[in-house]
């Protein structure tokens, strides 16, 4: 099995009124060719955070990745992905043709939506035994699963409500749960992605600094 290859770090500095990002800090700024070195404080570079996490490190969360390759390489937006629950030690339960699996392995680089919000934490005691016997329903057969309308992410959904059922919460549909929750991470998966492919392209990325912010002028009396 392809071990999924970790990211490379992305730092952001700022030089030649520019943001630059590259992967790690260079010694001499590639527009000017100056030295990086010292600045200040404010300037001072930092990391960009991956969206990815090792999902086998998540509990009680919902997890998407590409159904082939990963997010770094090979997805470009479009690309089918595939869904899971990871139960409270890191299994990955997610409904393929092949019925329920429970994957050890294979969930590295994955966008991770944590379930269990603050106020449902007693549900952690059960959630092993709620997925479990979820998946062991006769609703999730490998020759059940349709790829267009019973498939993974009908199960994660399903699963979901459920416990939300048991919680006497309100049930997410599956526009809601898409637009509210998978949305917003899956663009800015997509940002990082391009950016990274960017660096690793031409080496470095640049873009304009945002505009400072424009105050009132002293003795512009606005209002
Ligand atoms: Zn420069």
């Amino acid at each position: 099995m392809q071990w999924p290859e970790a990211g490379k770090l992305i730092i952001k500095f700022n030089h030649c009124q520019k943001c630059v990002y590259s992967f790690g800090l260079p010694r001499r700024c590639p527009l000017c060719g100056q030295d990086v070195g010292s600045r200040r404080l404010e300037e001072a570079p930092v990391s960009i955070s991956e969206p990815f996490t090792d999902g086998h490190r998540e509990k009680c969360s919902f997890l998407l990745r590409p159904t082939r390759g990963t997010f770094l390489r090979e997805y470009d937006g479009r690309s089918d992905l595939h869904v899971g629950i990871t139960n409270t030690s890191g299994v990955v339960y997610n409904y393929t043709v092949h019925g329920v699996q429970r994957d050890k392995v294979g969930w590295e680089q994955s966008v991770s939506i944590p379930l269990l919000r603050p106020g449902l934490f007693g549900l952690r005691d059960q959630w092993d035994k709620y997925l479990e016997d979820f998946s062991a329903t006769g609703a999730w057969l490998p020759h059940r699963y349709e790829e267009d309308h019973h498939n993974c992410y009908g199960y994660a959904l399903a699963f979901i409500n459920c416990v939300l059922a048991t919680e006497g919460e309100e049930q997410l549909d599956r526009d809601e749960f898409t637009e509210k929750f998978v949305v917003p991470r899956t663009r800015k998966a997509s940002k990082y992605i391009t950016l990274y492919r960017a660096i690793e392209e031409r080496g470095f990325y640049v873009t304009d600094p945002p505009s400072p912010q424009m105050g009132p002028r002293p003795g512009s009396g606005l209002c």
